[in-house]
């Protein structure tokens, strides 16, 4: 059961450390948020594999020493098809039975529509029966005896304990062509076996919800967790806008722009986070996902926010 006395799923995302001093603060930040009853804490992958060692690290931490599920975000850049099943049996045998399964964005100055970069595999969708067919691999065949069918089928019952999320991009990718493409392309990662998607920061609640709309009129039915990351200063606002594509949101970078202290800009963050994560949960959002950027103070205070009250953690 969930320590929040509210029944609200959640979930954290956090990136691997780059240093020692780093790796230590994380350890005692993922403390904290595993204490308030996340569905899972998910660990972001470098690109061109230059974290494996470090996100590997973390989410052993999670699973070993909390109680919370860890989710390895996993990308199709630069491996050959025999380096990524290794990949995928290595985190299957460390135990993680969790992935976000994406494909990975081009180096910086790469072109729209080059691909050299991403290996063997080109889709994310491609990623996903990669981590079924090892997963599959791993476990014993199982024949079950269908009642009624001439012969017995042989199904593999291992299959669905794999949790595989994948990427969703309510305003659309960046190099989609059009809204149907990302549909589509959702379709795809279902059609592959993906079960959950988790979305990309978006800053008004109805570019998640028509999205929501759009995509189950198109026949995808697995949960589409709404990605809420708190902003709270000017600088994070223009590097996310930089790194994500998405439109300014006027009025959030006017409020953060005209307040000077930092206490307050991150309180603007917060409020803003909030109200988007209360509107998307009244629309029917199945959950939150929150972007922690290795800090638990602020997506508590979100959570808090939207009545649910993690448990004050006993800790050092
Ligand atoms: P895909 O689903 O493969 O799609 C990429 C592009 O190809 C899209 O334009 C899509 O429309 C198009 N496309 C795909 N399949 C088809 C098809 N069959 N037909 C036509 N067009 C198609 N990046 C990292 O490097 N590490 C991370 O840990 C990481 N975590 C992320 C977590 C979340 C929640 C999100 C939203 C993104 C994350 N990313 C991460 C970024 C992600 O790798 C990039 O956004 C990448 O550009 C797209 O990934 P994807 O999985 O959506 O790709």
């Amino acid at each position: 059961m969930s320590a929040c006395d509210a029944r609200l799923a959640f979930s954290f995302e956090v990136y691997p450390p780059k240093t020692v001093a780093a790796a230590s603060a994380l350890t005692r930040t993922i403390d904290h948020l595993a204490a308030a009853g996340p569905e899972f804490i998910s660990v972001t992958y470098g690109a061109n594999g230059s974290s494996r060692n470090s996100s590997l690290d973390v989410l052993r931490y999670i699973k070993d020493q909390t109680s919370a599920d860890a989710m390895a975000h996993l990308t199709c850049v630069g491996s050959s098809h025999t380096e990524a099943s290794r990949l995928i049996r290595e985190f299957l045998d460390a135990g993680i039975r969790s992935f976000l399964a994406v494909r990975g964005d081009a180096p910086q100055g790469a072109a729209p529509d080059d691909t050299t970069f991403l290996g063997d595999l080109h889709s994310a969708g491609e990623l996903v029966q990669l981590i079924h067919r090892v997963q599959a691999e791993r476990v014993p065949y199982t024949e079950t005896v269908i009642p009624g069918l001439p012969s017995a089928r042989g199904v593999k019952t291992e299959r669905s304990k794999v949790r595989i999320g994948v990427a969703a991009f309510p305003n659309g990718h960046p190099n989609s062509r059009s809204v149907t493409q990302d549909i589509d392309t959702l379709l795809a990662k279902q059609a592959a076996g993906a079960n959950l998607a988790i979305t990309q920061l978006f800053f008004h609640a109805d570019d998640y919800l028509s999205f929501i709309q759009r995509a189950r009129s198109a026949g995808v039915l697995f949960p589409i967790l709404p990605g809420i990351m708190p902003v709270t200063s000017p600088n994070r606002l223009r590097r996310i806008l930089q790194l994500s594509g998405e439109k300014l949101p006027a009025e959030l970078s006017i409020e953060l722009e005209v307040e000077p202290t930092e206490q307050g800009q991150r309180q603007i963050g917060i409020d803003y986070a909030v109200r988007l994560s209360q509107d998307v949960l009244a629309g029917g959002a199945p959950g939150l996902h929150l972007y922690a950027f290795n800090q638990h103070d602020t997506v508590l205070s979100i959570l808090e926010g939207c009545g649910a009250r993690p448990v004050p953690a006993a800790m050092p």
